[in-house]
């Protein structure tokens, strides 16, 4: 039967209304959970997609496509009759009154509400340049990465000053966190084993990839072995990581640290997240972060019947020195909670207290390097990449992409070539290596054939 006709049936209106913000990890696991409760969920997003956001650095390295690590949430709970999804964005919360106000839709009045919204990239104040130094939190971003990133080495291709060639293919990514060490590691392959056997003037030596942390190590979140492993993985590869190092202004020529310049067209942001703006309006007290420090059973403190989990969540566990990460383990198991609750508080049982089970952290680095550490044992190199490449590729959604990603990655591993190095805008503007405005179409067909950051701000 149709959704529409069955979320209108006179049964299905006496059901308790259960209104999910956001199509995530976590808002994607609570709809799911709720399969067969005596609810009816609204899924609201303003993306049309699911993004399988531990892959987005593929994307924005050429890698994989976007179709390949998204999914459209409406197909994803096809199935589940007690579900709607409106795509639409949410811009106002009364908690009091149990009613959410969207862009686009007349405002809707809830019994639960579970709010997953995420993150969005923070610049620790200095705002005005994230139009030099893109974050990556979704596939727009990944998108621009990737176009900037390309079109550094095709203005590298046709410079003849060997300084204003250095510059291009000079790249400083922020920030050392597991999306740092993946794309620093990402960007250093792709000139060494793919990009220098297209191009005639560029030369793998030339191509210089700096990491900046302003924290003491890489991968501070894993133990002091792991990161030392991580560290050296990066110098094989010839990546200059600098820690200790506080960023003091990013422009389009180039990158200040302290009393340093380092002449760069191209910079990249992974130091740091926060809790998505629509936190802010729920006039609740938040942490630094932005996010809401939700109760042992992830609701919002003095609403029991609203919930927060996920990215814009602070959850600290009992006898717990710290929160818990911002991950998609951590978003889904609270998503699977949640929706429990909603279960129980219908059925008239007692609240529970969330426990999370900490299945292990894993970073790429690149091709068959990797650290994991899994139950108090740590992996590195091959071995780590082989257990990072399967659990990636084991909770991608859906089987179609899964089997995409699965060829592409062994067409890219034998044949060293990256399937969508595809350049799109319209055009080459200020901000971008080469500056020159003129108009641009796809230079390069595809041939056959991817936290963030530190805890310590960058400035
Ligand atoms: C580049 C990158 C790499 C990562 N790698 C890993 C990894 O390897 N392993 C790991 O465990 N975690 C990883 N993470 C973290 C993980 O992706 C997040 O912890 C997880 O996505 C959090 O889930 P969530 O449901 O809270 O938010 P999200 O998954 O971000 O979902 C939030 C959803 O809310 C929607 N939304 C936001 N605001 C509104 C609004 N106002 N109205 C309507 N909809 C809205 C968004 O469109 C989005 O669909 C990575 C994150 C990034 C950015």
């Amino acid at each position: 039967m149709l959704n529409g006709l069955v979320l209108s049936s006179p049964a299905m209106k006496l059901r308790k209304q259960v209104v999910v913000v956001g199509g995530g990890f976590g808002g994607l696991s609570v709809a799911r959970a709720l399969e067969a409760a005596p609810v009816r969920v609204t899924l609201i997003d303003k993306s049309n997609h699911h993004l399988f956001q531990p892959l987005l650095y593929q994307v924005a390295m050429a890698g994989l496509t976007p179709g390949e690590i998204a999914v459209p949430i409406r197909s994803v709970v096809r199935r589940q009759d007690n579900v709607r999804v409106l795509l639409a964005e949410v811009t106002g919360i009364d908690l009091a009154a149990r009613r959410i106000t969207t862009r686009e839709c007349a405002p809707l009045e809830y019994d639960f509400l579970v709010l997953a919204p995420g993150a969005v990239n923070s610049y620790f104040g200095h705002d005005d340049w994230a139009r030099v130094a893109p974050g990556l939190k979704d596939l727009d971003d990944a998108v621009e990465i990737r176009r900037r990133v390309l079109l550094a080495f095709e203005a590298a291709e046709r410079e003849t000053d060997p300084i204003v060639q250095r510059r291009m293919l000079t790249f400083v990514v922020i920030g050392a966190g597991p999306t740092g060490v993946e794309l620093a590691g990402a960007i250093a392959e792709l000139a060494t084993f793919v990009l220098s056997r297209d191009f005639r003037a560029v030369h793998p030596d030339q191509t210089r990839v700096v990491l900046v942390e302003a924290g003491p190590r890489v991968l501070s979140s894993f133990e002091p072995e792991t990161s030392e492993r991580a560290q050296r993985s990066l110098a094989e590869m010839g990546i200059e990581v600098r820690t200790n190092v506080r960023v003091s202004g990013i422009d389009s020529t180039g990158v200040t640290l302290g009393g340093e310049r380092i002449d760069t067209s191209t910079v990249l942001w992974a130091a740091g997240v926060r809790a998505s703006p629509l936190v802010a309006a729920l006039g609740i007290e938040t942490d630094r972060g932005g996010r809401v420090p939700v109760e042992a059973d992830c609701s919002v403190p003095g609403y029991p019947e609203a919930f927060c989990i996920g990215d814009a969540a602070v959850f600290i566990p009992a006898g717990a020195t710290g929160p818990l990460p911002g991950t998609s383990p951590v978003a889904m198991q609270q998503g699977r909670f949640v929706a429990r609750a909603i279960k129980r508080a219908i059925d008239g049982e007692p609240r529970e207290t969330f426990a999370y089970l900490d299945k292990g952290s894993m970073a790429t680095i690149g091709r068959k390097r990797a650290v994991a550490e899994i139950g108090g044992v740590r992996l590195g190199g091959f071995a780590a990449w082989m257990t990072w490449l399967v659990v990636h590729i084991f909770y991608l959604i859906d089987f179609r992409n899964r089997l995409l990603v699965l060829i592409d990655w062994a067409w890219s591993y034998f044949t060293y070539q990256r399937g969508s190095r595809l350049i799109t805008g319209h055009r080459l503007n200020a901000g971008t290596p080469g500056g020159a405005a003129r108009e641009l179409d796809v230079v390069e067909t595809r041939s056959p054939s991817r936290d963030t950051g530190s805890t310590a701000p960058p400035v």
